[in-house]
């Protein structure tokens, strides 16, 4: 004997049925099938909706039940000959009258008892089961039809009975003893009363019945035929990478389901478990898929420590908390006895060793019944301030990761944690079965699709990493990096397992994103078609989409996207970034934003903001944290003051040579910005202040070489005319540094605690003399390179560079 059961969607239209039938018809067996199915999918929610309005005194119920029987009745005219069709559709009225009859009364009283719903609700499983038997019929084969609830013997909790195994085994196997039909179709999810009053089996029922059927008929194996091709790794509504786990023990299943895998109604499993008898999860829509085999533990070979993750929505947390519990017994008792008299179904517990308190997640539905159970029992010690009032919260999430193999493995909660923290899911409370089967964590509601992705990417993913980058600014450089990360998407992912996507983009005007990522070679359109967008628009976007390794990256100068970097950093998000502005504004806030990456496990990467794609930033960095200690930073860091000197020479403008300089794009839009060594401040600034040094862009002395007038000229346009105004002035310094036959070179220069900037001419031994075109060059002279500088030196400037260096950034951050 096999028991078959059919779910709501592999009954849900009447090509479906075909296929239905087609499974039942290909199965080579010996002896009997019996098959259970649910209702349509989508029915039962539509009773419940038909009985909920009927009992507030809604008219709109019967629209409902229309919509009902209208895809019942469609459903009979495709799926049967013209011939067969009357019969059937008038057995079904009779059906629909009994329901109409039903709901005209609670219309009339105004109120639905879980009784009554019991009766509406079992319309679904008892129309659906009798069109599968009717089609068997019709297509030849020896079919009978059988009501469930002249089988199944259950108590009076309506709504969600319990069973009588004892009587249900006894009247299930007299009725297969006298019936000779080769298929017998039952209706899932109803069964009876003693009595006889029709009672259902809990949402989602249908898989239970077919597990009591099959264990009182001591099955060979339970077919479980649902729309997917079987248990897998994690709900792929949520998870895309979710695999379907081909073996998997009983007790793995069973927490698994219990903690939220729909895929299967939790107290199935008991049953067949008891009789050994195998479970089979196919999927009816491809029904050559393996599938999963639930059956006694072995693992066959399968070497992930976690079988798969499952999570529950609407969680609330329950805390009862008080110095009056410690070293007492029978608190715990007392508060959950208080649970039990309402009825509320405990999912987590955890208390935390002090005693001090204790926590337990339950349903949020369930929580104002809770909270006035809870205070009620323990009324008089909170009167005494023994204890305090029942804490609860709402908008939580249970995650659990579920594996026989746990046990065995160390460092499985470790990797867990590590997976969270990294994307800033904050853990509310933890729990672990003593059985160590299972882990589950309570966060928040808005955490939960990121938390299953990452965990299932952290266990099951190893070699592939997603990164989802999100943009601001796609001028040059941004333009640029998106070029880059195009080409070079495909190595990154065989080479270095990361899968690079582009999530979102923004310019100072619009924003847009992509669905599941952006299609790099279309991004211009992409923008140009994009929502209206600012800053905070595009950052709010970017939190709410809430998606695991996030980076953002800022390829602009200004400061509103420099002022928001601690929001992201604050929610895990990475920062990357070649504005200088937030490193070289005050101390505090450039502070705050590195202890707040390191709080919260995200980076804030800046290499850019000094020598553009040169490793200035890092090399630094790694000499400090490998213990070494900078005693001084000799460096010319504007590749724009660069070019300028090197291009005026002998008769040349020095207008005309800040004017090229400009064009080329190797200055500011505001060429002062670069010439009055501001820039060049901030960048000395950053090198000391990553240096360890605790200091202000004020506390720098800039020698300026710009006269006042052109520093201080009221545009862009006049600060030109001074330049020739003042051509005597320029002249003059490279004719001062030609006669001794040097070269003027911008220099920034920290030391002893102190920083400068300003011109300098250098002789031809330096290693700054032969310093090309935009080239930079950085000499750090420390406890280790005390004799010889560490140089680092090569092209500071240019969009190409730069993006490289953001680049190089991103991939730091996601490793
Ligand atoms: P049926 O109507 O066949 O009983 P259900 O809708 O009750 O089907 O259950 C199947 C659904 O369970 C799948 O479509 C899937 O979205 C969901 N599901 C949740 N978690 C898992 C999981 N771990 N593996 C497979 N499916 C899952
Ligand atoms: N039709 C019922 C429900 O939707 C039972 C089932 O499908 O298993 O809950
Ligand atoms: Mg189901």
């Amino acid at each position: 004997m096999q028991v078959l059961k059919f779910g709501g969607t592999s009954m849900g239209s009447a090509q479906a049925i075909e296929q239905v039938c087609e499974i039942v018809k290909n199965k080579k067996q010996n002896g009997r099938l019996t098959i259970v199915a649910s209702a349509m999918s989508g029915i039962t929610d539509k009773l419940i909706q038909v009985g909920t309005l009927a009992g507030q005194g809604q008219e709109q119920y019967k629209s409902v039940l229309e919509e009902i029987e209208n895809k019942h009745l469609d459903t009979i005219r495709t799926l049967f000959p013209i011939t067969a069709q009357s019969s059937i559709i008038s057995q079904v009225k009779k059906r629909v009258n009994v329901l109409e009859t039903l709901c005209d009364g609670i219309f009339q009283v105004g109120e639905l008892s879980a009784r009554s719903l019991d009766k509406i609700m079992s319309f679904g499983e008892l129309v659906s089961s009798y069109l599968l038997a009717e089609k068997l019929k019709v297509s030849g084969l020896s079919a009978a039809w059988k009501d469930s609830r002249e089988l199944i013997v259950t108590d009076g909790n309506y709504g969600n009975a319990a069973v009588n195994f004892l009587a249900t085994n006894h009247q299930t196997n007299q009725y297969f003893q006298q019936e000779s039909a080769t298929y017998v179709v039952l209706p899932g999810f109803v069964a009876a009363t003693a009595d006889g009053e029709t009672t259902t089996l809990g949402r989602g029922g249908s898989d239970y019945t077919a597990a009591i059927i099959a264990a009182a008929l001591n099955a060979d194996v339970l077919d479980i035929w649902t729309d997917v091709s079987g248990m897998m790794t994690a709900d792929p509504r949520l998870v895309s990478q979710a695999i379907p786990i081909p073996h998997i023990s009983y007790a793995e299943a069973m927490e698994l389901s219990h903690f939220g895998a729909k895929v299967i109604y939790p107290p199935t499993i008991q049953p067949v478990m008891d009789k050994k008898i195998p479970i089979w999860i196919k999927n009816t829509f491809a029904p050559d898929d393996y599938g999963t085999l639930i059956h006694t533990p072995d693992g066959n070979g399968r070497n992930y420590p976690v079988t798969g993750i499952s999570g529950i929505q609407k969680i609330a947390l329950l805390t009862l908390e008080g110095s009056g519990m410690v070293g007492i017994p029978g608190f715990s008792k007392r508060l959950f006895e208080a649970l039990l008299q309402e009825k509320i179904n405990v999912i987590l517990i955890t208390q935390s060793s002090s005693e001090h308190s204790i926590t337990v997640g339950i349903h949020e539905a369930d929580m104002l019944k809770s909270k006035q159970a809870v205070d009620s029992e323990f009324a008089q010690e909170i009167q005494e301030k023994r204890i305090q009032p029942l804490v609860v919260e709402r908008d939580m999430s249970i995650v659990a990761v579920v594996g026989d193999k746990m046990k065995n493995h160390h460092g499985t909660s470790g990797k867990l944690f590590a997976a969270l923290g990294r994307n800033g899911v904050n853990i509310r409370a933890i729990a672990q079965g003593s059985t160590e089967k299972n882990i589950s964590v309570v966060i928040n509601k808005n955490d939960v699709k990121k938390a299953l992705n990452v965990i299932h990417e952290a266990f099951f993913e190893t070699p592939l990493k997603q990164v989802n980058v999100f943009i601001a600014g796609v001028g040059n450089v941004g333009g640029k990096l998106l070029e880059q990360l195009n080409q070079q998407h495909n190595f990154l992912m065989s080479e270095l397992g990361l899968h690079v996507r582009v999530a979102g983009i923004a310019s100072s005007k619009k924003m847009a994103f992509g669905h599941t990522s952006i299609n790099l070679p279309e991004w211009r359109q992409l923008l140009e078609n994009g929502e209206a967008s600012d800053i905070k628009t595009f950052a709010q976007k970017i939190k709410t989409l809430n998606l695991r390794n996030s980076v953002f990256v800022d390829n602009t100068a200004s400061p509103e996207v420099a002022a928001i970097y601690g929001e992201f950093l604050q929610h895990g998000i990475s920062v990357v970034t070649c504005n200088k502005i937030a490193c070289s504004s005050d101390y505090n806030y450039y502070k705050s934003l590195k202890d707040t990456a390191r709080k919260f496990n995200a980076s804030f990467l800046f290499e850019t903001n000094v020598g553009a794609g040169l490793p200035v930033i890092n090399t630094l960095n790694d000499l400090i944290r490998s213990g070494d200690k900078v005693n001084s930073i000799e460096a010319v860091l504007s590749g724009s003051l660069n070019f300028v000197f090197n291009n005026f020479v002998d008769g040349a403008s020095f207008r005309e040579v800040v004017k090229a300089a400009q064009d080329e794009g190797y200055t500011e839009p505001d060429p002062r910005i670069d010439l009055s060594g501001v820039d060049v401040m901030r960048k000395i600034l950053i090198l000391a202040r990553e240096s360890g040094a605790r200091m202000e862009l004020e506390d720098i002395t800039n020698h300026s070489f710009l006269p006042a007038e052109a520093l201080n000229a009221a545009s862009v346009a006049d600060f030109y005319e001074q330049l020739d105004v003042h051509a005597a002035h320029f002249k003059g310094l490279y004719e001062a540094a030609n006669k001794e036959g040097k070269r003027l070179k911008f220099v920034a220069r920290y030391e002893n605690g102190k920083a400068s900037v300003g011109l300098q001419s250098v002789a031809p031994d330096h290693p700054f003399y032969n310093l090309l075109g935009k080239d930079n060059i950085v000499l750090y002279t420390t406890n280790r390179y005390a004799d010889q500088p560490l140089i680092v030196k090569g092209a500071g400037a240019g969009a190409d560079v730069t993006a490289s260096g953001i680049f190089a950034d991103i991939i730091r951050s996601a490793r």
